[in-house]
């Protein structure tokens, strides 16, 4: 790992500025694009189970207000301090440029290793954190919406909602103030899968482009791809069980404890569950140990998916990845210096900032769903099915012949709030990556696919910038 006084804030702003050569925007609003618009650093005691009192130190960060709300996760980790939450913050503008959600970028960090804390010291600091930001005016609907992240999820999500309610009584679009929370509190299905679902449908793109694939001495599609992920939480989790699905191998699998490696693939549910009986995914039956668990990083694979934290592939361990193509599911995996190595060696980094965009995608999605108070599909899903099947019945009567059953199932089906949430994220990651593509190839001096999508984020906020006027 790097020293402690690497600035992630600092890499964010070298890629921008890398990119910012290749757009024709002023000195000025490049500035303003790139800076931190607001940074609210708070301190506040709770008390812990032993009766002592602990002061917590943690952030919101809202890098740009181009569109209201911010949008952005909040970590709960012990690494967490001001330039992570910033630079995080600063990804967050990038990447709803990029899938067109039209939010500012904004994040959030607890100073915490949340292992421990008991769930009832977690809620305690999450409710007190929220009532800092509702005291500040740095949550709300139309203001500043948060979603899980690292150490994050429902149940931290939930609180949220439940302090934020209790203290806007009465306010019917309370619900819209963070995402990510249980579909019983207005969540949205699919939320919990979607980052990892993104991963999958945006990876695959890039897997179904020829040329792009011809170059990395690989075939087209997914279907045989040997993969590795680091990390088996939430992202990577579903990241790695989506590849499966699509008939991937899954080669090698990293946690916190260890890695494991299977050249004859390894089921990832399965995996998962050793992990849940036995605390480590270290001898899973058939699988071999990996000395440590960095070294699933530099294994032999076709593509490479970091999905934990930052940072974790650098200058020094970047000339030993073996991988052909690394997909960005984690926020900043990869140092400056390990994309210089990569871009020298020829391997196609599949950038963080469009890669993990399905976590906000259907955070959008969820966020307008508490707006319009309505469950996707509810009021078209029974009138599609009646249609279909009126359709259905008059081709079999004008044909004489009756389709399969698995067919008519498959025709008939009018679609549930789960089939539109899919079809959205994938609509919306398939557009992206053929925009960064394009982009990409209209100027070959751009060196990389991280460049690219920071020129197509750069113009986007940059336009909206330039069209909203500068305040006198
Ligand atoms: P998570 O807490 O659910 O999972 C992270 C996992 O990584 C944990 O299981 C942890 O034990 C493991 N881990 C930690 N250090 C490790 C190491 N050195 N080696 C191997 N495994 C390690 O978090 P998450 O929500 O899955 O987030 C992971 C990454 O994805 C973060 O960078 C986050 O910012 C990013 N991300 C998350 C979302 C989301 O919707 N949750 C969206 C976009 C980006």
């Amino acid at each position: 790992m790097p020293d402690k006084h690497y600035s992630f804030f600092g890499a964010v702003e070298r890629s921008f500025n890398k990119a910012a050569g290749f757009t024709k925007w002023e000195s000025g609003i490049l500035e303003q694009i790139k800076t931190c618009n607001a940074v609210f650093q708070m301190r506040f005691p709770i008390k812990r189970d032993d009766g002592s009192i602990e002061v917590i130190e943690a952030y919101r960060v809202q890098h740009s207000h181009h569109k209201t709300p911010c949008k952005g996760g909040i970590r709960f980790a012990a690494e967490v301090d001001q330039d992570e939450v910033m630079a995080l913050a600063a990804l967050m503008t990038y990447k709803c440029a990029i899938v067109n959600v039209p939010f500012g970028g904004g994040k959030g960090g607890i100073k915490i290793n949340p292992k421990k804390y008991s769930a009832y010291e977690l809620e305690k600091i999450t409710r007190r954190y929220t009532a800092e930001l509702i005291k500040k005016n740095f949550i709300g609907p139309g203001i500043d919406v948060p979603a899980p992240d690292y150490g994050t999820g429902e149940r931290e999500m939930a609180w949220i909602l439940d302090t934020y309610g209790a203290m806007h009584p009465g306010e019917i679009d309370a619900a819209g103030c963070v995402t990510g929370k249980p579909v019983t509190q207005g969540g949205v299905r699919g939320r919990r899968e979607a980052t990892g679902l993104g991963v999958f449908f945006g990876l695959r793109e890039v897997c179904n482009i020829k040329d792009v694939m011809e170059k990395q001495g690989l075939t087209t599609g997914v279907e045989g791809k040997r993969v590795a992920v680091q990390g088996l939480g939430n992202v990577g989790y579903h990241t790695a069980k989506f590849f499966q699905d699509a008939g991937a191998k899954i080669v090698g699998l990293a946690e916190y404890e260890g890695a494991i490696r299977s050249d004859a693939g390894l089921d990832v549910e399965s995996v998962f569950q050793h992990r849940k009986k036995t605390g480590s995914i270290l001898n899973y039956p058939g699988a071999q140990n990996l000395p440590k668990n960095t070294d699933m990083l530099e294994m032999d694979c076709d593509i490479l998916i970091p999905a934990a934290l930052e940072n974790v592939i650098n200058g020094e361990n970047a000339p030993r990845v073996k991988a052909k193509i690394i997909g960005e599911a984690a926020n900043g995996p990869l140092t400056p210096e390990a994309d210089e190595v990569f871009a020298k060696k020829g391997i196609l980094v599949v950038p963080d900032m469009y890669l993990n965009a399905g976590g906000v995608t259907v955070s959008y999605f969820e966020w307008l769903k508490n707006l319009s108070h309505v469950r996707y599909g509810r009021l078209g899903k029974r009138f599609t099915e009646n249609l279909n099947a009126h359709i259905l019945g008059q081709i079999e009567e004008l044909s004489g012949k009756k389709v399969k059953d698995n067919e008519r199932e498959l025709i008939m089906h009018g679609p549930d709030e789960v089939d539109l949430v899919y079809s959205g994220l994938e609509e919306t990651m398939i557009a992206a990556t053929h925009e960064i593509m394009n982009t990409w190839k209209s100027n070959p001096e751009i060196p990389d696919m991280r460049t690219s999508a920071y020129v197509v984020a750069i113009n986007k906020v940059g336009t909206s910038y330039a069209e909203l006027g500068i305040f006198p």
